[in-house]
């Protein structure tokens, strides 16, 4: 072997400079199907002419499978035979479905794999299965076509990257809501199509996905050259992959809205205690690195009660939500406040010295004092607040932290309310 691409190492497990200089022996499944080709085709003296045929093959790893090789002979000037090419693709066959559910079964059912890393590796099987190049799960969003994960062969498509609909095979996907195949697209009806004249795209085969009952995009498998066509099994297999990568896609945005269920506050949107405390430590700890300012403000709705008491829990829940909106409006990007009690706040300012926090507390009076609640049922009225405020101390623990800045809230109460302490 003198030349084989990045797609052979692919194919047959080898690094490209395992394979160079090597006899092309070392590919075959069979000491004698390797012999019966040289002296049928790959001889100077060979009259056979261009052809494509299938042949058993074993991968790095002991692992046979039938490649479906289109081979010619290279001939100098003169007509001599110099060489050979071959370009081979994994055939499909029956056997190759039952292999390629089996190992479905393997990743789906591995307790160790990320959802992540298994959508990858059912893309991974189903390019070996399909004999193709290019995998893409794809996220379809109007006519945006978002590539979420992919394995390409030639290494030139990324996930974000992003296609309109109109101009990738997947259109007539999505239009036939069912598994799509083209296998010579050069020759039908696609031969116009921007997939094939621009993209290239030879083959095709690919399937919607939906989650929880609505279109999320596609999966899909295609490849430069026209391949064989694609057998009733590799439709049921596309299916199958499709509704495999769509589960586990349903888990990971279900799992991500668990984690956002769990760790936010339901009236104000704001962090709960748990996820507040946690981003405190995480920023604590940063300080504790890089030494920079962190002040902390404990904020407390001055007689909450009366306001329950007098206009009715709803309004009250009403008045925490406009507090919660008025206190972020007023913070930095980088700013942040959670929900730590039933009409407590605190806020965490990374990069803010005690003058800075007491600056932002000044103002959020101010704020409130301008800002009335529409009880709707009668005469709107404003908020005021009690501030605690500290600056963390480096090495300091939480649970100090927090007591020294609840002091403070507490001095800032007995003080007369409406103010802030240190
Ligand atoms: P202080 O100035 O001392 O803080 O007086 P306060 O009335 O604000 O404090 P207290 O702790 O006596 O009462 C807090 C009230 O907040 C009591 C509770 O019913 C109310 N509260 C707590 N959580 C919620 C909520 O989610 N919605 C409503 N509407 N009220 C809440
Ligand atoms: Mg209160
Ligand atoms: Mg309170």
């Amino acid at each position: 072997m003198v030349y084989v691409n990045s797609a052979a190492e692919v194919l047959f497990g080898y690094s490209v400079d395992e394979l160079l200089g090597k006899e092309t022996r070392l590919l075959y499944a069979d000491e004698g199907e390797y012999s019966e080709q040289g002296r049928k085709r790959y001889n100077a003296a060979s009259k056979l002419a261009t052809e494509t045929y299938r042949v058993a093959y074993r991968r790095a790893g002991g692992e046979r499978f039938l490649g479906l090789t289109t081979a010619a002979a290279m001939r100098a000037k003169t007509g001599s035979v110099v060489g050979f090419t071959g370009i081979i693709r994994p055939a499909r066959s029956a056997d190759n479905s039952l292999e390629t559910l089996q190992k479905v079964h393997t990743i789906t059912s591995d307790l160790i794999l990320s959802d992540s890393h298994k959508i990858e590796s059912l893309l991974r099987l189903g390019l070996r299965h399909f004999g193709l190049e290019v995998a893409i799960l794809s996220r379809v969003v109007g006519n945006d076509y978002i590539v979420e994960h992919c394995v390409d062969c030639w290494n030139q498509l990324k996930p974000g990257e992003r296609f309109e609909v109109s101009g990738t095979c997947c259109e007539y996907t999505l239009d036939a809501r069912q598994t799509v195949s083209f296998c010579c697209v050069g020759k039908g009806r696609m031969r116009r199509h921007p997939c094939y004249q621009s993209m290239e795209i030879g083959s095709y085969i690919g399937s919607p996905v939906w989650v929880s009952g609505e279109r999320y995009g596609t999966l899909n498998f295609s490849g430069h050259l026209p391949t064989e066509p694609f057998s009733r099994d590799d439709v049921i297999l596309m299916g199958l992959l499709s509704d495999t990568v769509s589960y586990f896609l349903y888990r990971q945005i279900f799992e991500e809205e668990i984690l956002a269920l769990a760790s936010t506050d339901e009236l104000t949107g704001l962090p709960n205690r748990r996820a507040t405390w946690e981003r405190l430590s995480d920023l604590m700890e940063i300080s504790n690195r890089s030494g920079f300012a962190l002040t902390v403000l404990s904020i407390d709705v001055d007689y909450f009660k009366n306001i329950n008491d007098q206009w009715g829990h709803a309004v009250g829940d009403m008045a925490l939500g406009a507090f919660a909106r008025i206190a972020v409006g007023l913070g930095r990007k980088t700013d942040f406040c959670g929900r730590v009690g039933g009409e407590e706040f605190l806020f965490v300012f990374p990069g803010a010295t005690l003058e800075d926090g007491w600056e932002f507390g000044d103002q959020l009076r101010r704020e409130l004092r301008v800002t009335p609640v529409d009880p709707v049922k009668g005469e709107p009225f404003t908020l005021s607040v009690s501030v605690g405020i500290a600056r963390y101390e480096c090495g300091e623990s939480l649970e100090s932290l927090l007591a020294r800045v609840d002091a403070a809230l507490y001095r800032a109460k007995q003080g007369g309310r409406d103010r802030i302490c240190q």
